[in-house]
């Protein structure tokens, strides 16, 4: 593979399908002036499509090989390489309106997501390629066996979109799972009304810590029987069974 071993550990899985490639740049369609960043920029499958639609372009790596062919390939001018785990790195620090891009490694996609989607207010839009299943889980529905943490508290936050379902094959090594393309826009601020958006998060912690006890046990020591019925929610209920505006209404319920 272009002279690199690709790294388990850090997820590493490239792209090598031209259709995907063109695919999710269309699907971002960057203008030139976009400020775009993409985690995970590996051997430059979905970096070089941008690079000629951007004038300038932001990656974030943990791959010191990588960081180093990147270096050589790419003039500063045209990319800013922002070296070490996207997990701790403070998207911030680049500015605001962000594009964020990514093939994102499947090892960490899950706290990734959680840790993006504290920079909602600083993001245009997101376009991620992850495990389908995440997907799955992401998109569910109040009801749905995926539907859980993950889905609650993106959709607190974000639009959800699928877009594109990426086959194994379409990348060098193949991973053993199916992936799909989604895009999340970040809700209009108006929309958010969890008073404390730390509290909301507790809650669903608390709530989904065992999908298949009822609200009452998982919420125990937060929301007593008074609580249940002041907010007219049956505390026999599952957490899969509450939509994400009642998740909302115990946290401000439980908000000084
Ligand atoms: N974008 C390339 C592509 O589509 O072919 C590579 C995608 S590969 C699935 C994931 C990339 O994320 C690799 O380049 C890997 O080194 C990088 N990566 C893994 N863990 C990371 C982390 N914690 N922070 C930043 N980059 C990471």
């Amino acid at each position: 593979m272009k002279g690199h071993v690709a790294r388990k550990r850090f997820g590493q899985n490239f792209l090598v399908d031209g259709g995907i490639i063109g695919a999710i740049v269309s699907a971002i369609n960057p203008a030139r002036t976009d400020t775009v960043v993409e985690i995970g920029p590996g051997l430059g499958a979905i970096t070089v499509p941008l690079l000629e639609r951007v004038d300038h372009l932001h990656v974030v790596e943990i791959d010191r090989d990588l960081i180093a062919r990147l270096k050589k390939q790419h003039p500063p001018a045209r990319m800013t390489i922002h070296e070490g785990d996207a997990l701790a790195f403070d998207f911030a620090s680049i500015g605001r309106d962000l594009r964020l891009v990514g093939n994102l490694p499947y090892n960490i996609s899950t706290p990734l997501l959680f840790h993006l989607a504290d920079y909602g207010p600083l993001v245009r839009d997101m376009h991620f390629m992850l495990q389908k299943e995440v997907v799955e889980r992401m998109v569910a529905e109040p009801g749905c066996a995926d539907y859980g943490r993950l889905s609650v508290m993106l959709q607190y936050r974000f639009w959800l979109e699928w877009l594109i379902d990426v086959p194994p094959e379409s990348f060098d090594p193949p991973p053993k799972v199916e992936s799909a393309v989604v895009r999340l826009i970040p809700k209009d601020p108006a929309l958010l009304t969890a008073k404390d958006p730390g509290k909301l998060s507790t809650v669903v912690q608390s709530a989904f810590a065992q999908r298949r006890k009822m609200l009452r046990n998982n919420l125990k020591g937060i929301l007593g029987d008074a609580g249940f019925a002041a907010l007219d929610i049956a505390p026999t209920l599952r957490p899969e069974d509450l939509p994400l505006d009642d998740y909302v209404r115990i946290a401000n319920y439980l908000t000084k």
